[in-house]
């Protein structure tokens, strides 16, 4: 009999179960594949803020950049953030992250992919190796959380693809690229993160037809042959979840959509997510407290004070970029490209995005 289960060895569902075992309270991790932190499903764009949410150390740094150049067509704006932002080793990440669950206590049982849950007094958690009785199940299972579905929560609609490829070519190792525009794709960007000046991650996030997408935004942005490697895929739910909680269940991280709407970001609102997350499983398990109006209101209300306004925001400013024409928003770069907006955008933290 565990305290608590939580589907999903990825960076917030590690995060919440070292919090929770550090606390005392027996937690058990479920994950259905063989080794944590693959296979990845991410850029690896950080903010320094993820340093002391995760507490990782800096091992995980493969580069640091301070540009973000904005395109659209031959327009294009280039910031300087005022704060490093980073590129990391997202296996590492993952890695770390599951070790410090381990140490403070948690059990992490790979290979192991969970199927429904039953409730009685408790739960009985059905998984591929099995059946694990608990009092509290934590859906930290990504995009298409199955944890959601069998408990009946509703997830928002929106989603996109992204896939990205690791690319070999000149790059300014401390300039980060954006391209928008509906040549691109119609409701998100093509990016292009160097990872040092040789390499970088290129990749484009879409709802439709990402593949093609890709392929024209590479020719596109490449021009010469290049022969892209290391192909990621993965999904991006985005919107605020009506509810991330009911009776014995709370989601966290992308299975609670805690995303960046604008940019796709889940590293920074999941390790958030995630401390909240660990603190009302806390209060439930000391107050006994199982039923879905105690965990909306210290688990849902909670993170939503923190972060429904921050996703709502993003989403606005997701949904206004896309609504202008290509021509709107080459004159909106050329606009901000006058020196007095761009310092005022260059004073914008990146962390907001
Ligand atoms: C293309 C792409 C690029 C991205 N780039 C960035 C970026 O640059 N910066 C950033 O901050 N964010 C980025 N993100 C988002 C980021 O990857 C996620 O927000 C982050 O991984 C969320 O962590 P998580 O632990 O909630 O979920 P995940 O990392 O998805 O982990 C979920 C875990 O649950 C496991 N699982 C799922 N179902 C089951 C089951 N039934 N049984 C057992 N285990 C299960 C999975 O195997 C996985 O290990 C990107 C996402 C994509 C798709």
């Amino acid at each position: 009999m565990y305290d608590v289960v939580i589907v999903g060895a990825g960076p917030v569902g590690c995060k919440t179960a070292e919090l929770i075992a550090k606390r005392g309270f027996d937690v058990l991790v479920l994950e259905e594949h063989s080794e944590i932190g693959l296979p990845i499903k991410c850029s690896g764009l950080v903010s320094r803020r993820i340093f002391k949410l995760s507490r990782v150390s800096s091992d995980i740094i493969v580069n640091r950049v301070r540009k973000a150049r904005f395109h659209i067509k031959e327009n294009y704006i280039e910031l300087k953030s005022k704060k490093t932002v980073y590129v990391i080793d997202r296996q590492k990440f993952d890695k770390e992250i599951a070790e410090k669950a381990e140490y403070t206590g948690a059990e992490i049982k790979d290979s192991t992919k969970f199927g429904n849950y039953k409730k009685d007094k408790v739960l009985e958690v059905k998984t591929t190796k099995g059946s694990f009785k608990t009092k509290i199940l934590i859906g930290a299972d990504g995009a298409n959380s199955t944890v959601a579905r069998v408990a009946d929560i509703k997830l928002p609609d929106n989603l996109l693809t992204g896939i990205q490829f690791t690319v070999e070519s000149h790059f300014d190792p401390e300039t980060v690229e954006l391209w928008f525009g509906s040549s691109i794709c119609p409701d998100f960007f093509g990016w292009v993160i160097p990872e040092n000046e040789n390499s970088a991650r290129v990749g484009l996030a879409s709802s439709e037809k990402v593949g093609e997408h890709l392929d024209n935004f590479i020719k596109m942005r490449f021009k010469h042959e290049i022969k892209p490697k290391n192909k990621i895929v993965g999904l991006i739910r985005y919107g605020l979840i009506e509810t991330s909680a009911s009776d014995n269940v709370m989601l966290v991280g992308d299975a609670a959509s805690q995303i960046k709407p604008f940019s796709g970001g889940g590293l920074i609102y999941g390790m958030i997510g995630a401390k909240i997350a660990a603190d009302a499983c806390i209060k439930t398990l000391k107050e006994r407290r199982y039923d879905s109006q105690f965990l909306k209101k210290n688990y849902d209300d909670v993170w939503k004070k923190k972060l429904a306004w921050p996703i709502r925001k993003g989403l606005f400013l997701k949904n206004l970029i896309h609504s202008f024409s290509d021509r709107q928003l080459s004159f909106l770069f050329s606009a901000a490209n006058i020196t007095k907006i761009r310092r005022l955008l260059e004073f914008t933290d990146m962390d907001l995005l």
